[in-house]
């Protein structure tokens, strides 16, 4: 049996940058886990020799971890056409990306598209293209740009399987273009994920491919299909429900596709919550869900314990 590919966001900061991700992972029960660079919601990066790399890989091989996926920041837009400097930007900034991507030992760099700001999709579609050949004819290391499924809040761009095929046509490094399938943008943007995932799944193959799926946000999502608002909640806790996540988890023709889970802190407010990932990744190897998860969270009940009732 293919092994279990589970893991989640976990933080990349201070001194111990790859090392301090690749534990904190492993003390979630993660063999997989995703990271920006740096803060999320800006392009301020520390140079490559300062991400503790080496100390980073070795830990990661010690503990049988098999990926480290690169979230690009969410703020790069190359799809906005009236403000040419961001372009430009936007292109040196995931150029190096790209290198730091290649360093970390990443293969997959997730980047959402890009946000029409107002122009149309087909004005945005054709800019990101252009600058995804720009980046990756520039920088050759053997890196995938893993478009990111949309959920359609605001102009976002790729908020359907046709608009990532159409970026991915339009560009001459198809072959360096993969996809990042996030459950709770597709269930947002109409797809019908809660009662048919099988369906998507084969809809996905015949617009895209599914040989071009190499990455899975495993999230539930707080809103309805086709709401269009993007808020994730915690596995089993939204409107997708535990048994079609951890279907897709164990789905047989996504084995091989890491699941890393951006699900929130569980809480009061979102910075001061506790970090529910060790407990979702308990409840997926088990593939048996806590309906006291919350609440078994909130009291910090110790991980083993908490499936044992
Ligand atoms: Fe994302
Ligand atoms: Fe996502
Ligand atoms: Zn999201």
């Amino acid at each position: 049996m293919a092994e279990f590919l589970i893991g989640s966001h976990v933080s990349m900061k201070g001194k111990d940058m790859l090392l301090g991700s690749a534990q904190e992972a492993a003390s979630f029960g993660e063999n997989v886990f995703m990271v920006y660079t740096g803060a999320p919601q800006n392009t301020r990066r520390k140079p490559i020799d300062e991400l503790n790399i080496a100390a980073g890989k070795a830990y990661m091989a010690e503990h049988q971890q098999r990926a480290v996926v690169v979230h690009a920041p969410y703020v790069v837009n190359l799809g906005n056409t009236t403000k040419p400097q961001n372009y430009a930007f936007a292109v040196e900034f995931l150029t190096d990306e790209v290198h730091r991507a290649a360093a970390l030992g990443a293969t997959q760099i997730v980047l959402h598209p890009g946000a029409h700001v107002g122009a149309g999709p087909d004005a945005a579609i054709a800019q990101i293209a252009q600058g995804l050949d720009e980046i990756l004819t520039a920088a050759t290391e053997p890196v995938q740009i893993a478009l990111e499924t949309m959920a359609g809040k605001g102009t976002e761009v790729g908020r359907n399987f046709e608009e990532l095929a159409a970026i991915m046509a339009a560009t001459a490094h198809n072959e360096r273009l993969s996809v990042c399938f996030d459950t709770c943008h597709t269930s947002d943007a109409g797809y019908d994920i809660a009662s048919d995932f099988d369906g998507v799944l084969h809809e996905f193959d015949q617009v895209i491919g599914l040989d071009k799926l190499k990455v899975i946000h495993l999230n539930d999502s707080k809103n309805p299909q086709g709401s269009h608002k993007d808020r994730h909640t915690n596995i089993g806790c939204g409107t997708l429900g535990f048994d079609v996540l951890n279907g897709i988890a164990h789905h047989p023709q996504l084995a091989a596709v890491p699941k890393i889970m951006e699900t929130p802190l569980i809480g009061s407010d979102r910075k001061h919550g506790v970090n529910p990932h060790g407990y979702e990744v308990a409840m997926l190897k088990a593939q048996r869900f806590n309906p006291d998860l919350e609440a078994d969270v909130l009291a910090e009940k110790p991980v083993d314990e908490f499936l044992t009732r």
